[in-house]
């Protein structure tokens, strides 16, 4: 007898897994050390940024420093300042841009090798696996009776688990707070109020994701999974099954038309999600690329060209050939077009950034004064914006009237990420052989750091 259509759908559409918890089978493999690769590099980057130092001007301070009470993030030599928004904005766009363009050529990458929630998981099953053992030894381990040897080594990797998690959530805060200041306060009970809730809750937060939630998160948790499909095409390589190829699986290989899968389950077992790739493409797949060390692994020992489970699209795998004259895909050169136009601006945007910004507002009550020796005053407001992370004396010089000069001081000092409104006039003697509206220039620059000055168009009124 049939099975009712709604029980049919419930068993396809799984929206959660109601199975326990994953043990997936340690894999050896190109995949697999690259992996590994990407979390020594990023681990590496992400412990150890925080902990460098910069010299700038007599003074050394953090390098990579999110100074959220100061309104300024350090980047080594570099100061921004809330009025460096745009750059945040162009830096948003190229990763956004450059995720788009990796999903349209390879599917999932970033999930399967960069992605935090992956590299930490990578992280946490590595302890358990050496705490634990191998995965059938874990999968023994949670079905045994609770026993003093079960508490204490779950207690141990629980432990061990918390000390990494604390860790985590002491560098992350150390990138707002200078680490080496946080650290104290953490050993005094000196820190802040919102310092404690971060800690807290980055260590939390990495305990229960990578520890406890694992690829759930991925599955479930991640819009990315959701929405990656839209970025798809038939020439977008992913993580796949050869079905042409593999079936009909048999496990014994040399049976009668049998395909090149000898069903042994094992690119299943190694599987950090639990899936079966031979079943086609699934949002659960994070593109680790572990089944294909797996299965390359088992062609070798049945003597069977490796591939079996490869990157491949769709058309590949559907044996159609490349539409000639086509290089790219669209949607990959619109992406990497989008990618390139970015960075440059953003390259330009760097290079061409002063220390130094100025605004210049002549002054709207009067046109001209003409004082009593005959001379000639317009008046202006220059508003300076010290960019630089010192307070700088700037000098100001004016040019495009004949002896045209400043009255009183011509030198202002401003504080780091300050904007200084300076009142300003400037004076020109009678019988000047110009008049009316005359073209003037300004110039102003740091005394103590060249990469500080600006050069600024206004005008004088003469008579
Ligand atoms: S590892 Fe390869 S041979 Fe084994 S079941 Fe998977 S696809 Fe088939
Ligand atoms: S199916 Fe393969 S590539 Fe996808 S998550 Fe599982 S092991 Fe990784």
């Amino acid at each position: 007898m049939s099975k009712p259509v709604s029980k049919v759908r419930e068993a396809k559409l799984e929206l959660y897994r109601k199975s326990g918890k994953i043990h997936a089978k340690a894999v050896g493999g190109k995949f697999n050390n690259l992996r590994w690769a990407v979390v020594w590099l990023t681990q590496i980057i992400f412990y150890g940024a925080c902990w460098l130092g910069w010299e700038s001007q007599g003074v050394t301070r953090q390098a990579v420093l999110f100074d959220i009470a100061h309104e300024k993030f350090y980047l080594f030599g570099l100061v921004l300042w809330p009025q460096d928004a745009l750059l945040l904005a162009f830096v948003l766009i190229i990763a956004a841009t450059a995720l788009f363009l990796v999903t349209a050529l390879a599917g999932r990458l970033f999930c399967g090798f960069a992605c935090p929630q992956t590299v930490y998981t990578s992280i946490f099953v590595w302890v358990e696996a050496k705490l634990e053992g191998d995965h059938l030894a874990r999968l023994k381990l949670d079905q045994s009776p609770m026993s003093w040897r079960k508490a204490a080594i779950k207690l141990g990797k629980h432990g061990v688990w918390f000390l990494i998690a604390a860790w985590t959530g002491i560098t992350f805060v150390g990138y707002f707070t200078p680490i080496r200041e946080l650290l104290a306060s953490i050993v005094d009970f000196g820190t802040g109020p919102w310092e404690t809730f971060w800690l807290g809750f980055y260590a939390v937060f990495t305990y229960i994701q990578a520890g406890l939630a694992r690829e759930s998160v991925c599955q479930h948790m991640c819009p990315y999974s959701r929405f990656q499909g839209v970025m798809f095409d038939p020439e977008t390589a992913n993580v796949a099954y050869d079905g042409q190829r593999g079936e009909p699986r048999n496990l014994r290989r040399h049976a009668a038309g049998a395909g090149d899968c000898i069903d042994c389950g094992v690119c299943v077992q190694v599987c950090p999600t639990g899936i079966d790739i031979r079943d086609g493409l699934q949002y659960q797949c994070i593109n680790c690329g572990l089944c294909i060390d797996a299965c390359d692994q088992v062609m070798d020992k049945i003597g069977t060209p490796r591939g079996l489970i490869r990157f491949a699209s769709e058309r590949e795998l559907a044996g159609q050939p490349k539409p000639s004259g086509k290089r790219f895909q669209r949607r990959v050169a619109v992406y990497a077009g989008l990618l390139l136009l970015c960075t440059g601006m953003t390259l330009w945007t760097v290079s061409q950034r002063s220390l130094l910004m100025v605004d210049v507002l002549r002054d709207r009550g009067a046109l001209l004064r003409e004082t009593s020796d005959g001379a000639i005053e317009n008046s202006y407001t220059l508003k300076l914006m010290n960019l630089d992370e010192m307070t700088q004396e700037f000098q100001i010089e004016v040019s495009g009237v004949p002896g045209l000069q400043i009255v009183g001081s011509s030198r202002f000092s401003a504080d780091p990420g300050s904007i200084r409104a300076v009142p300003l006039t400037l004076l020109a003697q009678g019988g000047q052989p110009l008049s009316g509206i005359q073209p003037i220039q300004f110039k102003i620059f740091a005394l103590n750091n060249p990469a500080a000055q600006a050069q600024e168009k206004s005008s004088f009124v003469l008579p």
